[in-house]
This record gives structure tokens, sequence and C-alpha cells, in this order.
């Protein structure tokens, strides 16, 4: 439970010493992930029995099975020798940091064959590569800041400036809605290190200028704070005003935003085209290594060689040994990492979601004493700031969803795509012999794994689900199976242990160890070191398995060895049927679990040369969680979770692809516990953690609802400021709702043209009227639907009815194919960064339509020199989908269900222990679930659509600007549908009755008129 991370289940964990704390932090920050697994734990455990230097060992006397602790044999207290083996564990993990060499005089290549060549003069020989020095703050127990001292900062500033103290009225606002979780108002607020502190309000009421003005007041006493805002743009902007606050006071502080290099470029581009200077001198920067290029292509922006020059000249010695890469000389003063520094020496740094939870620093940092190579941006903030500031906090929660929950594709037959093991393997060409000896084992055997598998599958030699499909049957689509078409290695154990070992129902009473160590030694990825010796009949079946994805004979054997596996079994298995089923089970666990294995190992052996290939780069990302460090690298699941899938295609001709998904980490706990394990495992010391957002409690919203206690909230108490109204249209020759969720894609393109042209006709002409009579300011409506096409196509439908195509504005993508519907010229087309500038920009737009995931947060769309919202109306057009199959929703599902509402415990193993029951439970109810959404189970649709009410709330909330009223419309008929159990009030209905009675007067007391309004809409009695 330690080595996982999760000695916050510990009740009395908060009551050991400092020293303990810091050990155990010490400990979760060198550790490499995969110990945190319980599985392989136990396994290294159990390898103490043949370590005769080991400090522990097994009990004599207990069968390896049956062990639960070990005996010590050293003779010190433990935590002395805890604290003696970290410091040998961080010697070997400071040697893995330290930073690299600066290129000297001479030839160094970088790109693909490194076929760049830039040749270094004289003048940098012996250049020293500065780090940046950053020290750790000392930690700050507790903090309270009262609401006259941030009206007397407001004050202050305006005094200053001269300018209108209006964050007066929003702080009153503010302070007046607050109350603390004891149901009291709020003069000051009280913020304590350690775990999380929660602030929820609505959208609109001034949570930014409470963030803005609380670090000035922490800044300014001394304490170094750090704000995470949603978008890099956001970040930018938090910190120009900051610096202009922080100029009006005369005091010598300074905000930095720390921007991951990636991004400034771009950024720099941004503000250029805008003509924004100041922000273009702020991001700008040149790489002056290009000057020194002699040969090949110039550095890319972006992507400059900053770490991976190598040497050109061969070794003396000609052993060829890999040529270690090398930094650019000028890497300690380059632009391109100056707001690096700046951030470094700032006292409020201001960085985004994305670059806290998954940023590194490329340049070395001095810390503490230390230089280390690739600090992560988390551990440079939690290390620099004492409080931690996180705006939209659930949804840097559910984007920790989306990175912990990637697929790639494996194999392809019949259908041409990219595939990124190919690319690994073009790429191998860069290595030199030394690294590629590595990565050959591995990648080959996982291409013949995933190929092979694929191909079988296709040809109905072994099958993922219940039955053998028809030979030559019609060959159906995932959507078609009515599965979500995940398999996971084990998934069907039941089977094979109910016929072979007699145990009938191994989920409602675990089998005995003894069992479970014959069948794990059936199977060549499961089989250990010390492998029970099997009976004959079982001897013979694992011999089988083994042979099966060997490939020695370079030979399909396939139908050889199912043809012995039948005689195998058929002792055991008298029926046919059931014969065939278990055989098939047993080589899909075999293939899948020794593709899983092939997988991990590949992971690990692309993870040193990964920086240079990019396809390495793909699957670490993919798939590499597990080469990281972690301070809880796994869920309740207790390691990363590899689920294959197969999908056949028939277009353009007969084949099907192979894909894999893995699932790891643990967003929930890693953000409840930002300022106590993850600090503590960071920086060695707890922090202050306040997250704030307008959605933070929503118990069923596996994704968003954060699971801590609301320290502070603001009840939405402004009558008929939000309302939700039904907006369907109707087909004019059927007299029917359109109806757009539930229909495949290629059906929604014309219906979504069409309900364009009649949302048209039948609202928005008269709404816009209405609103250009009497809201003249604000007569501006947002559509929403679920990509750039339907966003496309509504305009396209709008256009083809209103009288100026000028009054409509789409967002398209930044960069790629704009999608491929025409749209009249007028039509404004900008991008999503471009957005908030529309009512300044294009007076004449009416109507703007974008993808609903991308201006559901952090949009602000504001009356030209004003704090109201310039957007009316939302128009939700498009049913969001409902993929609770998806990876990132069943990682999120598996998660939450299985923290369920547990609290630290006197027993935090055997809670630690139930959870992962729980855990496995919920995947398996997911995995054996049928995806469409109409067939869902009650508790499954309840939490799909918590999400989606999160995913509403928050576009709402982007007309609720400066206090301003909004309506939130749903379109689509499928809001409306209640024949299959889909419509938002059935759903809604379901949703309620799934609360508890305490969660729904959390719900009451947080959301309250916004929830009035879905009630209202949905016909739900209030006294829920
Ligand atoms: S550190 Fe600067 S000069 Fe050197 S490669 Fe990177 S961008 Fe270019």
């Amino acid at each position: 439970m330690v080595a996982a991370g999760r000695i916050d289940l510990w009740r009395d964990w908060a009551k050991q010493p400092k020293e303990t704390r810091r050990l155990v932090g010490r400990f979760l920050r060198v550790r490499p992930n995969e110990i945190g697994s319980h599985r392989r734990f136990r396994d290294m455990a159990q390898t103490l029995r043949s370590d005769p230097d080991s400090s522990y060992e097994l009990p004599a006397d207990v069968p390896d099975s049956e062990v639960r602790s070990v005996v010590a044999r050293h003779g010190q207290h433990p935590l002395d020798l805890a604290a003696r083996l970290m410091e040998e564990a961080e010697k070997k993990y400071l040697e893995g940091r330290r930073p690299l060499p600066g290129a000297g005089p001479g030839r160094w290549g970088f790109g693909w064959r490194r076929e760049s060549v830039v040749e270094l003069p004289v003048t940098v020989k012996d250049a020293v590569i500065d780090p940046i020095v950053l020290n750790t703050t000392p930690a700050v127990e507790d903090v309270t800041v009262t609401r006259d001292a941030l009206e007397g900062l407001v004050k202050e500033i305006s005094r200053n400036t001269g300018k209108p103290p209006w964050r007066l009225g929003v702080l009153a606002k503010l302070f007046d809605g607050l109350r603390s979780d004891e149901d009291v108002p709020v003069r000051k607020l009280l913020l304590k290190a350690g775990g999380i502190r929660l602030l929820n309000a609505p959208t609109g009421v001034g949570k930014s200028v409470l963030i803005g003005l609380l670090a000035i007041h922490l800044a300014r006493a001394g304490v170094p704070v750090g704000i995470v805002a949603g978008r890099v743009d956001g970040a930018t902007k938090t910190t120009e005003e900051i610096n202009e606050d922080l100029e009006a006071l005369g005091v010598a502080l300074r905000c930095a935003t720390l921007v991951s290099p990636r991004r400034l470029a771009e950024k720099a581009a941004q503000a250029a085209d805008d003509g924004q200077w100041n922000r273009f001198d702020t991001f700008g920067y040149g790489c002056s290594l290009a000057a020194s290029v002699v040969d090949g292509p110039q550095p890319v922006p972006k992507d400059e060689p900053c770490t991976i020059l190598r040497s050109l000249v061969e070794p003396v010695d000609h052993k060829r040994r890999p040529a270690l890469r090398h930094a650019c000389p000028h890497l300690g003063v380059c632009d391109r990492h100056r707001g690096l520094r700046a951030g470094a020496a700032a006292d409020i740094v201001v960085t985004n979601h994305h670059n806290l939870m998954h940023g590194t620093i490329p340049v070395p940092v001095l810390i503490d004493g230390t230089v280390l190579n690739r600090v992560s941006v988390q551990e440079f903030l939690l290390r620099k700031c004492a409080v931690l500031l996180i705006d939209e906090v659930d949804h840097m929660q559910s984007g920790m969803f989306d990175a912990g929950a990637r697929q790639l594709m494996l194999a392809a037959s019949g259908t041409a795509i990219d595939l990124p093991l190919v690319h690994l393997d073009a790429e191998r060409i860069r290595l030199l012999p030394a690294e590629d000896r590595d990565v050959v084992p591995p990648l080959t055997r996982t291409r013949f794994l995933a190929d092979q598998f694929l191909n079988y599958v296709l040809e109905g030699e072994m099958w993922l689900k219940d039955a053998r499909p028809q030979a030559n049957g019609k060959r159906r689509l995932a959507d078609e199976r009515g599965d979500s078409g995940w398999h996971l290695p084990g998934s069907r154990d039941a089977l094979v242990l109910k016929h072979l070992f007699g145990i009938d129902d191994a989920r409602a009473e675990p089998a005995p160890e003894t069992v479970y160590e014959q069948f794990n030694a059936l199977f060549p990825d499961s089989r250990g070191a010390q492998a029970p010796l099997l009976p004959e009949w079982l001897r013979g079946i694992a011999d089988q398995l083994t042979l099966a994805v060997s490939n020695d004979s370079a030979q399909d054997q396939i139908r050889e060895i199912r043809h012995r596996l039948h005689g195998l079994v058929a002792e055991q298995v008298e029926h046919e049927d059931d014969r065939r089923e278990v055989v098939n089970v047993l080589l899909v666990r075999t293939w899948l679990g020794a593709l899983h294995q092939a997988l991990t190992r590949l992971t690990y052996a692309v993870a040193a040369p990964g920086a240079e290939m990019p396809a390495a780069r793909v699957l670490a990302e993919q798939l590499g969680t597990v080469a990281q460090h972690q301070a809880i690298p796994y869920g309740p699941l207790g390691y990363l979770l590899f689920g294959f899938r197969v999908d056949r295609v028939d277009d353009p001709q007969p084949g099907g692809t192979l894909s894999v998904q893995a699932l790891g980490g643990d967003p929930h706990t890693t953000i409840a516990q930002l300022g106590g394990t993850v600090a503590l495992a960071a920086a060695g010391v707890e922090r202050v953690v306040l997250g704030l957002s307008a959605t933070v409690y929503f118990p069923g919203a596996a994704r968003e609802h954060v699971r801590a206690d609301i320290t502070y909230s603001m009840t939405d108490a402004d009558r008929g400021a939000f309302t939700t109204l039904a907006g369907e249209a109707q087909d004019e020759h059927s007299q029917t709702t359109i109806r757009i969720g539930g229909l495949s894609e290629s059906g929604k393109t014309p219906a979504i043209r069409d309900l364009g042209a009649r949302l048209w006709d039948q609202h928005l002409d008269a709404h816009l009227c209405y609103l250009a009579a009497n809201d003249k300011d604000r007569e501006l409506c947002m559509l929403v639907g679920n990509s750039y096409r339907h966003a496309a196509l509504l305009a396209a439908g709008i256009v083809s009815r209103c009288a100026d195509p000028g009054w409509v504005a789409v967002v398209v993508p930044r960069s790629g194919p704009p999608p491929l519907t025409v749209l009249p010229e007028k039509v404004v087309t900008l991008t999503i960064d471009e957005l908030e500038s529309l009512p300044r920009k294009h007076k004449n737009v009416k109507v703007c339509i974008a993808p609903l995931s991308l201006v559901a947060r952090g949009l602000n769309i504001l009356v030209p020199d004003d704090q109201r919202s310039a957007l009316a109306s939302v128009w939700v057009c498009v049913r969001p989908p409902t993929g609770i199959t998806e990876s990132a929703e069943l990682f999120a599902s598996v998660n939450a269900y299985a923290l369920g509402s547990d609290e630290a415990s006197v027993d935090p193993v055997g809670m630690w222990t139930m959870q992962r029951t729980r855990a496995f439970r919920r995947l398996f109810h997911i995995l054996t679930s049928d995806p469409r959404f109409s067939r869902l189970s009650r508790e499954l649709k309840a939490e799909a659509v918590a999400g989606m009410l999160v995913d509403m709330i928050q576009l709402a909330g982007r007309a609720r600007r400066g206090g301003t009223s909004v309506e939130l419309y749903l379109v689509d008929g499928a809001f409306h549908d209640p024949k299959h159990g889909t419509d938002i009030p059935g759903l809604l209905r379901y949703y309620i009755a799934s609360l508890s009675p305490s969660q729904r007067r959390g719900l009451e007391r947080v959301y309250g008129t916004t929830l009035t309004s879905w009630l209202d809409f949905a016909g739900i009695d209030k006294e829920i």
C-alpha cells in the first residue's frame, strides 16, 4: 500500500512524525512505478527466498503461496534501515538524472538519421550550461486570507491607477454568497497544507478575480504562489493582469508564465498575427544553432535539437558504443528557455493544466544543491510554491483520464493504415547496434503476436466473445456487435476454472491458492520462476500453449495445436461445444497475455532512445506510463491494464484491425492528494492546494467529481439566471422532431444540415429579432455540435435560410484539412483561439457554431469593453457522446466506482483490497456491457448523464460572465425521445434516483437554481 502511494488510506498517517512522512515521500519519488503494482511487489518479495543478501527472508515453515509477511534479519529499527536504503536508492536515481554533457567544438548531427549537421566553433569549448536555480520553499502549514485584506488590495490598486475599483463589487458578491462546509458565511479563507481544498461557485461570479488577488496578497506576504489555468492563453492573460497590478502597487514582485517550450513558437506566431507585439516579445525566440548548420535542413521551430545532438566523430576504440546525446551549448542562455528561468525567479508562477501534469523542464535545474536533468513541471512548481491555486480543477482531473487511457493500433489487415509498430521498425535504422539489440526482440515479438492474432481472429481460428462466429457469416462492425469489443486477457478465466479445475463460480468465492498457481502455470506469461509441478495432462496443455506463441518453428501450427488441446481436455470437458470454447479461451488468453508481456517490454526498451524516434515517442506516450515515476502510478486495479479489440472492416476489402488500450495512473487520488502524498513525493513537503470550479462537486460524474470535501461553496441563487428549454426542430415533410443522436455518422450529414435550416426558420430568426429589440449588445447565440464537421454542417443549413451568410461564424481546426462542407465566402471562419475576439472583430455575426468540447470551458466571449458575456443563448444541436465503454470513460468509471466514498481507515490494507475487488467488478461489468447507450445498465446510464450535465452547466456558463442570464436550448430530438430511455427527463430521473440523500442535499446546496432549472425541465418535483 505504501509502495502504491496509497498511504492516504491510513487514518493515522496524518499523525506520523514529519521525518517518517518525508521518508515515504523520498521513497515514492525514486521507486520505479512497477513496484507500486500489488502483483509485481508480491513477486519481488517472493524472490527474497533465493537472495542470501536480502535484509528480509520468508518464514521457513510457510509455503510460498501462503506467505503474508517477511522476517527481518537485519536487527535494525525498520525506519533506520529504510533511511539508509533510501540513500542508496537516491544515489542510483540521481545517476539516471544527470544532466547531458554540452556539445563542444566539432561536427554534430541531429534529425532523421542525423542528416542535419552543425559545426560548432572552438569558442564553445568547455562551455558550461548554467542550470536554473531552484530552492525548495519551506512548508507553510496554513494560510488565512480575509475579505478585508483582499478589498484593501483592490482599493490600493485603484488609488494608484486612478481606475474604478470594479473588483470590489465582484468580491462583495462572491463573499456574500460563499458558505463554509458548516454552512456559515465566510469572512476569511483558511487553507491548510495537505490534500486539496475545494471552492465551488457558479461561472462568472469572480473566481478568476479571487485567484489573482489571493496570489498577489500571498506573494506580498512572502509566500510564493503557483496558479494553474486551464489553457496557455488563460495562463498568459492571468500573468499579464497580475503584472499590471503588481506594477500599480509599486512592489518589486514578479509574475511569470511557465509555458512548454514546444508551445512558445505557436504562441509567438499567434501574437504576431494579432499584432500583439508585447506578447510576441515575451514568446518569440530565435535558434542561434541554426547559424551553425553546415549541411541538411535547418532546425524546425518547436522541435529544435536542444538536447539531441550526437557526435559525428566515430569513437576511437571502434567498439561502437552508443553515442551519448549532448545538449546544445546555448541551452543555458537561449531565449527559448528564458521563461523557465523567469519562472524560477518569480514570486507568482502561472502555468496551464497540461503543463502541470505532463510537462518537463528541458534545462538542467539545480535543486537544493543538486543538478538534475528533465525535472517535471509538477516537481518544479511544488518545490517553488507553498500555495497552489488551480482553476477548473475538475477539468484538469478529467483531462488526466484522457492522458491515462490511450489506444494504439497494433496490426491491420486488408486496409492501409499507418501503424506505429511499422514506423518504429523503420526508425530502428537510426539506432546504433548497441541500442538496437534491446529493441529488436520485443519489437519483432510484438509484431509477430499482433499480426498473427489478428489473422487468426479474422479467419475465425480464434474469437473474443462467447460463441464462434459463423463461418463465412456476415462480418459485423463493432457498433453492431452488441458489446464494446474490448477484451481483457483473463476476462474469461471463469470458464477454464469451471471446466478444468471444477471451480464453479470463482467470482462468488475465490478459488484456493493452489488452484490459481496451477492455473497460472498453464500460461507462458503468468508462469513464475517457481511454477508448481503440474499433473501430466496439465503439463501437456501448458506445453501446447507455449508452443502456440513460440514461433520457433517459423510455421503456422495453430490447427494442429488446437487439435491436440482438444484431446488433452477431452476427459475434463465432455461436451463438444464446451470443449471448443475452453480451448479457444486457453488460446486467446495465452496469445493476449504474451502480447501484453511483449508490449510492456517494448515500452521499456524504447524509453531510452525515445527522444530521437518519433514512433517510439508515440508508443511511449500511448502506453508508456509504465516507464515514468509517479507518486500514485496505478489506480485500484493495481497495474497498467491492457485491453485488446478487433474491428472488422469490409471496405475496400475484408479485413480488420487490432488495437490495444492501456489504462494507468489514478487521477482521482492524485488530485485529492496533490498537496499531500504527491507534494511529499515531488518536494518533500506538503503544500496548500486550493481547487476552484463551477462543477467540482458532481457525484456520479466519474471524470469530473473530485474526491474531497467542499471547503467553500456558493449556491447559484439568481432565479431565472439559468433556464433549460426545449429547442427541437420539426422536419417539414414528416412533421417529426429531427433527431441526430443515435444516427450513423453517414446518416447525420443530411440530418444536421437540415436541422440547421429548420432551426433558423422555427427558432433562431425570431429569437435574434427579439434580442435585437430587447438586448442589442447580446444579439449573439452559440450553437454546438460534437465535431468541426457538425459545426460546418449546421452552418451550411443556416446560411441556406438566413438573409446574410456574414451573420454566421464557424470554428475550424487550427491545422489540418478543413471540414469538407463548402460554405459561402461571406461565412466567417475562425479558430478557437480567435473566438474570444469575435464581437470586436466581426460585429455582424449573430450565430457562432463550434464543437462542444472546445467551448465548454474557459471561453469568454464578452461584449466589447464590458465584463458581460456577449452570448444570450446556447443551443446544443447534437446530443454529446455518451461512450461509457470508451477507454477514458471506462478508466474513470472503474476508478471512481472502486474508490467509492471511502475515507481513511484504521484498516487501510483491508480497504485497499476492497477497492481492488470493486475495480475488477466494475471493469468486468463494463466490458461485458452492450455499449449502445439505450442498452446500458441504469447505473452506467446515471454515470453518463452526470458527465453530460457537467458539460451542459459549464457550456451554459460561457453566457454567464458578468452575471448575465442564459437560456440553454436542447435541440437534438434525441434529448426528447423517451422511446429508448435516452431522453433527458428520463435520464435525470435515473440520475437523481441513484444519489444518496446526502448527495442530493449536496447538489441542492451547490447548484441551487441551476439544478432547479433542470428539474423543472424534466418535470421532477423540487423535493428531491
Ligand atoms: S537551446 Fe536554443 S540555440 Fe540551442 S538548439 Fe535549442 S533553441 Fe536552438
